[in-house]
């Protein structure tokens, strides 16, 4: 097939607008994936804030409970308390003693359990305000970059349909067998369908080209495919 510099000139143009569209699409596929990883960094915070929440509410009822504990206890000691002034046994006043002690020894360990309850509790009042002034600053910085994302996804998309523009503007001025070669070969390989050879190398598949073939590349007046990955190849020992 018949080619001239032009002509070849207009194949690395289209070329190079589909390698962009490709490396564009690639950016607008990740887009979406960057802001779902936003959203799951930001429900990790919350879910841990809620879980704290949570937890600190339990305690803060412990501690309620164990304080009514203490005053029913307390209510049980003074009952006992008033029993002993009227008890004449010594056996009923030495099991009301047993049982005051008792009572009064669970008031103690309660009373212990309710103070490092109170210091938990103190403790994490003020890492929890300190954890949502953090998510909200968080949340505030997400939803800008989210915003960002959003622009950056209508520039790209804006840029692709530029270049697709551009690229049919282009191809019309090829010749309709070497599009129709240009179609073929990028369906066949993927995206690049243009390769520059270089020093005898193709720089699609980093192959040698055989001198013969190199020989007639070098004249710039046929189209050659790479004999190893079949792309288009064109002489650019001159770039
Ligand atoms: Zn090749």
């Amino acid at each position: 097939m018949k080619i001239n510099k032009e002509q070849t000139d207009i194949l690395v143009g289209l070329q190079s607008i589909d390698t962009e569209c490709v490396r564009i699409k690639s950016v607008l596929v990740d887009l979406p994936r960057k802001i779902e990883t936003l959203d799951a960094d930001l429900e990790v915070y919350e879910n841990d804030i809620s879980d704290r929440e949570n937890a600190f509410s339990e305690k803060k009822k412990e501690y309620r409970e164990d304080e009514s504990d203490i005053q029913m206890n307390l209510s049980k000691i003074k009952e006992r308390d008033v029993k002993l002034l009227s008890v004449r046994d010594n056996k009923t006043y030495q099991i009301l003693l047993r049982e005051i002690d008792e009572l009064k020894k669970k008031n103690f360990a309660t009373e212990d359990k309710m103070l490092e309850n109170l210091e938990y509790t103190e403790k994490e009042e003020g890492l929890l305000t300190q954890k949502k002034a953090e998510f909200e600053q968080a949340k505030t910085e997400i939803e800008k970059e989210k915003e960002e994302i959003g622009i950056e996804k209508e520039q790209e998309e804006k840029k692709i349909s530029e270049l697709e523009e551009q690229w049919k503007n282009i191809s019309q001025k090829l010749k309709p067998e070497l599009l129709k070669s240009y179609l073929d070969v990028r369906q066949r390989t993927g995206s690049v369908a243009v390769a520059a050879a270089k020093n005898s190398v193709c720089s699609g598949c980093n192959m040698n080209i055989p001198p013969q073939m190199f020989n007639e590349l070098q004249k710039c007046d046929t189209l050659q495919l790479c004999p190893h990955c079949h792309r288009i190849i064109y002489w650019a020992n001159g770039d």
